[in-house]
């Protein structure tokens, strides 16, 4: 723009001057023409004569040649060039009866000239030429350039301190962003970037915190899981190394006794290896590996899972009953409704007393398979209803230890429904003491037909 304003205007206003010196310069070579239209042959005398009647033309001088270029007036008067040759191309092209007028530039004045021919009949009988050498209004032609250099120059200055201003301001909060985002790379979750002003900048420094704060919330939710995976672990080995230096550190111990303690550490390790199979098992639901599904039909997969719990419901005292809709089709694998029946109706068995019911009723309503497992023993209470799903969560440590928990069963339902796409919720039982479990699933395409 500014290369643009320091041309054109100043070549635009140079032609107008051109054009108006070209202009003035004929007006005043027309008036010593027609002082001269009456000659039939021109001399120095009769020229001279002729011009006398014309007063001041503003031209810096006038020649007036014959046909063969000779000077016949010169209104110079130092100097004269009377009675020399004067070879001007354009005095050539006025003798051969063309008008011809030029105006330059020369960085110090404008420079323009020009020549008619002096015609007697329709005869050329010699030519005018005119010069003139201004420098006045090449001063104020100057005086125009350097002001629009000297205003290009202001504007130049201010746009890039302004630019630099900008650019300083948008880069500080970049590298601002930028800094947060290496704390946090570093392992800084609780880095959080400033947020200022509502534009992109902003904007992308607010995802990048509620990133962040998911990024915590996924850190703090593993280290959990991992003290909590490492403390689980540790309580039967140290139970198996408590009983192993028993049997070792007593002399004598009789066989009973030994067979007792040997037994008890066969059952920390049942333990051990049911919470490495259940934390193995959540870490492959974790890893989002997921197993394609087919169309499990739910029944079947219930009347096994009742047949496997039955002799330890009979042990318990509790009465197993289940009612399954025939049309109960889900998408899944027959692992996952495996996982899902058997977890919550092992945990209604296992928190009921003797006399207790753990009820079934897997129903097809709408477009989702409805499972509600029931059951009338201990409850849940309120506070602690919404939490079971989580990892490690129990009500009641000592009674789920009592009972062989590991605190991960509901854990492993939650993540198995979600991943097909279906909810869980647990709810107290409202006829009595007791909770129900419900878990909806899609119902699979082709599902609802009998
Ligand atoms: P656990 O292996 O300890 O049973 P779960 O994840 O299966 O772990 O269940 C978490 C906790 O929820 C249990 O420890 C228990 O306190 C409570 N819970 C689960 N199911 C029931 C139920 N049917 N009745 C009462 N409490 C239950």
């Amino acid at each position: 723009m500014l290369i643009l304003l320091n041309t054109y205007p100043l070549l635009e206003s140079q032609n107008l001057v051109f054009r108006s010196k070209v202009t003035a310069m004929a007006g005043s070579v027309k008036v010593i023409e027609s002082a001269l239209s009456g000659l039939e042959d021109l001399t120095p005398e009769n020229v001279s004569q002729a011009l006398t009647v014309v007063e001041e033309t503003g031209v810096s001088r006038i020649l007036v040649t014959d046909t063969a270029g000779r000077v016949l007036y010169d209104s110079r008067e130092t100097g004269s060039a009377v009675g020399l040759y004067a070879f001007y191309t354009e005095i050539f092209q006025a003798l051969r009866g063309q008008n011809a007028y030029y105006c330059s530039y020369d960085g110090d004045a404008f420079l323009s000239r020009g020549a008619s021919p002096v015609v007697y009949h329709n005869q050329t009988v010699g030519a005018i030429y005119a010069y003139e050498y201004d420098t006045e209004q090449a001063e104020l032609f100057k005086s125009l350039q350097s002001n629009i250099a000297r205003i290009s120059g202001v504007v130049a200055v201010f746009v890039i301190v302004l630019s630099l201003l900008l650019s300083r301001m948008l880069t500080g909060r970049i590298s601002e962003l930028l800094q947060a985002i290496r704390h946090v790379r570093e392992g800084a979750y609780s880095h959080r970037a400033e947020v200022k002003g509502s534009d992109e900048i902003a904007q992308i420094t607010a995802e990048f915190n509620s990133l962040t704060d998911r990024l915590q919330t996924t850190e703090n939710a593993r280290r959990r899981f991992v003290s909590d995976a490492s403390h689980e672990l540790k309580t039967p080995l140290a139970g198996i190394r408590l009983l192993t230096d028993s049997i070792l550190q007593t002399e004598n111990m009789d066989a009973e006794t030994i067979h007792e303690f040997v037994g008890d550490i066969g059952q920390e390790a049942e333990r051990l290896s049911r919470i490495t199979e259940d934390l193995l098992r959540l870490t492959r639901l974790d890893s989002g590996a997921l197993e394609q599904g087919a169309a499990v039909a739910v029944a079947p997969v219930l009347e096994r899972v009742q047949r496997m719990l039955r002799m330890v419901a009979k042990e318990k005292g509790v009465a197993l009953s289940y009612q399954a809709d025939d049309r109960a089709v889900v998408i899944a694998t027959e692992d996952d409704i495996h996982q899902i029946l058997y977890n919550i109706m092992e945990n209604g068995i296992k928190y009921s007393a003797n006399g207790g019911f753990v009820r079934t009723d897997v129903t097809v309503e709408g477009q989702a398979v409805v499972i509600r497992v029931e059951d009338n023993g201990v409850g849940i209470p309120d506070e602690d209803l919404s939490h079971v799903f989580e990892r490690f969560y129990r009500v009641d440590k000592a009674r789920s230890r009592a009972v062989g928990g590991t605190g991960l069963g509901l854990s492993i339902v939650r993540d198995t429904v979600l991943r097909r796409e279906g909810t869980i919720e647990a709810r107290h039982r409202e006829e009595g003491p007791g909770t129900v479990f419900i878990v909806r699933l899609p119902l699979a395409e082709g599902g609802g037909e009998a």
